[in-house]
């Protein structure tokens, strides 16, 4: 199995890029042509990056703003592990975290900030990236205060609960010449890597159908994830967006329209703000037909493809790690990644030379009006075109 390069593009709009695993990296430019899309701000604007970059060429610093589950649980963990860039600073609104946080990674008093005085983070050497992993719909905000305070920026996946939000995100970002990246960490993770390979390189002929499906049991009713004023909808934007991205980067195509259910509520308590459940299927380019589930009271974790020669599946697929794939050919063999420090240090990676990400803000805002024609289809009962 060729291992070495693996591609993805986009083909309606030429997204296109390569990755090499063994240096755990995107690849800029295939055959010496810059294949970036509409999911790129183009490489010019991303290319105004800081003297930071340009001169010194130091190791970026990191902020963590929103120090939750998956800040502590995943990414300060893996900045442990990262070569391009460390943990600097943390922005939290819990005094109590900050001890803790401090000593366990050694972080100055200096580099702490709370959401009020966040801004004062602009006169702060030490950090150059700041990565924000709040609640769904504080992802705009603090995405424009980083860009306004010259930092380049990650934020978190769903990019935003409204195209309008992911517009002035990208815009804050540009207008301060800072790059904007979502953490997709799943372009950095083999299996994946393999199905968008398999997928775009035809290797089993032309796609015909593609199956997607996450989901789990969700526990404490009062998380912000079942209020939809903070995550924007239920399954669909934590969970169903890893099938909305599994599908484009194994076809390497964009949707063409969209129809959508609801699924049943068993649980009206849980459940009454957000949807339980919802299945969607997704037209692309050439007749493909993707079949998406997501829900949050049944346990599914995957990515499959059946093409004209053969099929390829990753499942579980969307895990932190212990991803398992096979093909019609027998199981395919990826060594373990950090998928959150490969995803980082790419990042920093692209900041320090001047390269576009290839998880940037216009895929971000590409996927989040995926999310919104589901939605609009499942509430119309119609066929949604996404334009
Ligand atoms: P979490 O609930 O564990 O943490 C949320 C953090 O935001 C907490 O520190 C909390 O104190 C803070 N916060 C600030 N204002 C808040 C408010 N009004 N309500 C609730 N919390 C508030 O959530 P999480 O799992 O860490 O998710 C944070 C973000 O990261 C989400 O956007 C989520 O989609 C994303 N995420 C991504 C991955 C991934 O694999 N890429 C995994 C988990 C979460």
């Amino acid at each position: 199995m060729n291992r070495k390069i693996i591609s993805s593009h986009y083909s309606r709009r030429q997204f296109i890029h390569d990755m090499s695993l063994n240096a755990g990296m995107a690849a800029l430019a295939m055959n010496g042509v810059h294949l970036y899309s509409s999911c790129n701000s183009s490489v010019s604007d991303q290319n105004k990056t800081s003297a930071m970059a340009q001169n010194s060429k130091k190791k970026p610093g990191i902020a963590l703003v929103g120090l939750g589950g998956y800040a502590g649980g995943q990414l300060a963990p893996a900045l442990q592990q990262t070569e391009n860039c460390y943990l600097a600073g943390i922005v939290t609104g819990t005094p109590s975290k900050i001890e803790t946080w401090k000593s366990r990674y050694n972080i100055p008093d200096k580099n702490i900030y709370n959401y009020e005085n966040f801004d004062n983070i602009k006169d702060n050497a030490d950090i150059d990236i700041v990565y924000v992993v709040l609640p769904n719909s504080m992802h705009a905000e603090y995405v424009i205060r980083a860009a306004r305070a010259g930092k380049h920026v990650i934020c978190e996946k769903p990019m935003a609960i409204t195209v309008e939000d992911c517009d002035k995100m990208i815009a804050a970002c540009k207008e301060a010449g800072k790059m904007l990246s979502i953490g997709y960490r799943l372009h950095f993770e083999p299996y994946n890597l393999e199905m968008a390979r398999l997928g775009q390189k035809k290797v089993y002929g032309n796609i015909k159908k593609m199956n997607a499906g996450f989901g789990f049991t969700i526990g404490d009713p009062t998380q912000w994830r079942l209020k939809k004023y903070l995550a924007g909808g239920g399954p669909l934007m934590d969970l169903g967006i890893y099938c909305i991205q599994g599908c484009c980067y194994t076809t390497g195509m964009e949707p063409i329209a969209v129809r959508a259910q609801e699924g049943m509520k068993t649980d009206m308590e849980k459940f009454k703000e957000v949807e339980q459940s919802l299945s969607w299927q997704f037209e692309f380019p050439d007749g493909i037909v993707a079949e998406g589930k997501t829900s949050y009271a049944d346990s599914m974790n995957i990515l499959r493809a059946e093409a004209e020669k053969g099929w390829f599946e990753v499942n579980p697929a969307y895990n932190y790690s212990g991803q398992k794939g096979a093909t019609s050919d027998g199981p395919m063999d990826f060594p373990k990644v950090n998928q959150q420090a490969k995803q980082m240090d790419d990042f920093a990676d692209a900041v320090m030379n001047n390269r576009p990400t290839p998880v940037p803000g216009e895929m971000g805002r590409r996927d989040v009006k995926y999310l919104q024609a589901i939605y609009k289809a499942m509430r119309t009962g119609e066929r949604v075109e996404i334009k």
